[in-house]
């Protein structure tokens, strides 16, 4: 028997099921592009199938129609049987949809990560924005049947529509997230949350943040973080934008989970987040680096940051030694900069300039890198101003009760 993947070509959709592999129309781009079933559901008399775009980032994850689907060439699961395999060359019964209760149980229970893998929000709104969340977040599923989730843009409540809303607003006397005011420049103010203290919103921010974060498992527990929340003040209150967590204890980590929302992205909030928690580990005289895994935006965001903020340091490096060489260590570029040693390794070797020479390694700055570096400085860019920041590290002791 051979072990190749065999393609079947299909009269109807009717014949998919739940795994198989086959051509699907991409909505953002119209292009064709593999993809797997993942779920099956009829509504309105209409079969839909909810797709996984081979090697594309699941937020592309899409409920589809028969119209997009390529039935010319489609591989069926590995577990499915023979006999269905030859029938995808025939006409197969549309399946009857209405099952009894004991033909349901008989079903195969799907495992917690089958049904995360399936987005369950339609729309959240949030303030002014109407936003189409990435990926599942475990919201109550009688909010998940409404087509859209109505968020409380202060405080984060979540009711199932607008009305619920307009009357908690009524009541709702947050304009700012419920923290202390730790920065302010122009209209960005940063507020720090004590997940312990502001329970109620670190949760509701985690619920809201998993719709855009695929990596990170949800924290029912806040206690143990807090929570620093970016936003942009105009006459009605401080609206958020963003926000980075970081655990009240940790040697390691200056940052657990780090979010620009959608609205808001590609406009340099992203660095701003990133760039405010290297500033709070110097303030804490430490080096820190993100808890791993990133995401795919929060690599390239931070890879961004590392690499201007080593380059900074490397060009404007005043010591020489008596040969008019610059002469620096790692430990120096980690020290100024607060990036951990790791992390200005990974990137000096991203950036190519590391170098083997006379038997020892060395960091030999390219003018080419040089000129790169300051041409993206002379951008327009959201920098933390620390003469804005008005902060102290606290000691958070893990033998008594933060
Ligand atoms: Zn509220």
């Amino acid at each position: 028997m051979s072990n190749k993947p065999t393609f079947f070509f299909c009269k109807s959709a009717a014949q998919l099921e739940e795994g198989c592999t086959l051509s699907v129309r991409m909505e953002a781009t119209g292009m064709w592009k593999p993809a797997d079933i993942l779920s099956i559901k009829t509504e309105g008399g209409k079969r839909q199938y909810y797709v996984h775009f081979l090697h594309f980032d699941k937020r592309l994850d899409d409920w589809v129609v028969e119209e997009d689907l390529n039935l010319s060439s489609v591989r069926f699961p590995r577990n499915c049987s023979t006999a269905k395999r030859k029938l995808a060359d025939e006409d197969l019964p549309v399946a009857n949809e209405t099952m009894t209760r004991s033909q349901q149980s008989q079903l195969p229970q799907k495992s917690v990560d089958e049904i995360n893998a399936i987005k369950n929000v339609q729309w959240i709104e949030l303030g002014k924005h109407r936003i189409k969340p990435w990926y599942f977040s475990p919201y109550p599923q009688e909010m998940c049947a409404q087509p859209c989730i109505y968020l409380c843009e202060w405080c984060l409540k979540y009711v199932m529509n607008a009305t619920c809303l307009a009357r908690h607003l009524v009541k709702c006397n947050l304009r700012h997230p419920p923290g202390e005011e730790i920065y302010r420049k122009d209209t960005i103010s940063f507020f720090e949350i004590d997940g312990r203290r502001s329970r109620t919103y670190a949760q509701n921010l985690c619920l809201l943040s998993k719709l855009f974060l695929d990596e990170k498992t949800l924290y029912h527990d806040t206690d143990p973080f807090l929570f620093y929340i970016m936003t942009v003040f105009d006459s009605r209150g401080f609206h958020i934008v963003g926000y980075f967590s970081k655990e009240k204890i940790s040697d390691e980590n200056n940052l657990a989970c780090v979010l620009t929302l959608p609205p808001y992205q590609r406009l340099g909030y992203g660095r701003l987040l990133i760039e405010l928690s290297y500033v709070l580990s110097k303030c804490e005289r430490k080096t820190g680096s993100p808890e791993k895994p990133l995401s795919d935006l929060g690599l390239l965001s931070y890879r961004s940051f590392w690499s201007q903020a080593i380059l900074d340091v490397l060009i404007n490096q005043k010591y020489h030694d008596s040969e008019n060489k610059i002469t620096i260590s790692i430990n120096d570029i980690s020290e100024k900069t607060s990036i951990n040693i790791d992390d200005v390794i990974f990137t000096l070797k991203e950036l190519e300039l590391i170098m083997y020479y006379k038997s020892r390694h060395i960091v030999c700055v390219k003018s080419d890198v040089v000129k790169n570096h300051l041409k993206n400085k002379s951008k327009p860019q959201l920098r933390i101003d620390a003469s804005c920041l008005h902060w102290v590290p606290k000691e958070w002791n893990s033998s008594k009760k933060h």
